[in-house]
């Protein structure tokens, strides 16, 4: 069974694609991107790109196209990602999309697989209202479905849990919309390419997983 691992996750804020990426990156021995995370690092330590992202995350909008491609294009250039990669949170608009594939085409490689989280509003807006994610590793809880063993200590890594400033009401309801204004075209473009793999988000986080391992896989 051959495996092709550059993938990369699509999906409304709160559709599982944090979650998966980690699964799917120790289950398929490959590294992850979390643009978001990179941003909120950035953000941490104060970098330029952080004083510049903040203003966009605050708000729940996305980081000009300039500044995201130039810095995934950086990280996917890295030797680790030579082989394969799961990719969350980008692409988040069709140009975003087209630069990927011209990035990768650069050196032979191609995304594989896109997969596509479906998941309905209110299931969104139930995930993302207890969600607490770790502010070291990037993994994700929430306080009624799936807590951490000890109160705000992650599982994983040594790391403090955190409620993320871009899930309040008001800011989420901003991401949803600019997630409804650009996720048609990139879907139609990974279609068009017989690279679209949809999968029902509102199942498990184990179910999710093995959907998309199903597919994957060719299984
Ligand atoms: P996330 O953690 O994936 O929900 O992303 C948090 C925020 O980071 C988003 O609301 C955007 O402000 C920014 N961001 C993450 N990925 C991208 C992207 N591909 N393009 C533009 N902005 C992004």
């Amino acid at each position: 069974m051959e495996m092709s691992p550059f993938l990369v996750l699509l999906g409304p804020p709160g559709s599982g694609k944090g979650t998966q990426a980690i699964v799917l990156s120790e289950q398929l021995k490959l590294p992850h991107v979390n643009v978001g995370e990179m941003f909120r690092e950035a953000i941490r330590a104060e970098t330029p790109v952080g004083v510049m992202a903040k203003q966009y995350l605050d708000k729940g909008e996305l980081v000009p196209d300039a500044v995201v491609i130039r810095l995934v294009g950086e990280t996917l250039a890295q030797a680790g990602f030579a082989k394969g990669f799961v990719l969350d949170g980008f692409p988040r608009t069709l140009l975003q999309a087209e630069e990927l594939e011209n990035l990768l085409k650069s050196d032979g490689r191609r995304v594989e697989h896109a997969v596509s989280l479906k998941v309905t509003e209110d299931r969104v807006l139930e995930r993302l209202t207890l969600r607490k994610v770790c502010t070291q590793c990037g993994a994700v809880y929430h306080e009624k479905y799936s807590p951490p063993k000890v109160q705000n200590q992650c599982d994983r890594c040594p790391g403090a849990l955190s409620t993320r400033g871009d899930d309040n009401p008001e800011v989420v309801e901003k991401r949803l919309r600019v997630y409804e204004r650009e996720f048609r075209p990139i879907i139609d473009f990974y279609k068009k390419k017989k690279l679209l793999r949809e999968i029902d988000g509102n199942q498990s986080p184990e179910q999710v997983t093995v959907q998309i391992l199903k597919q994957v896989k060719g299984g």
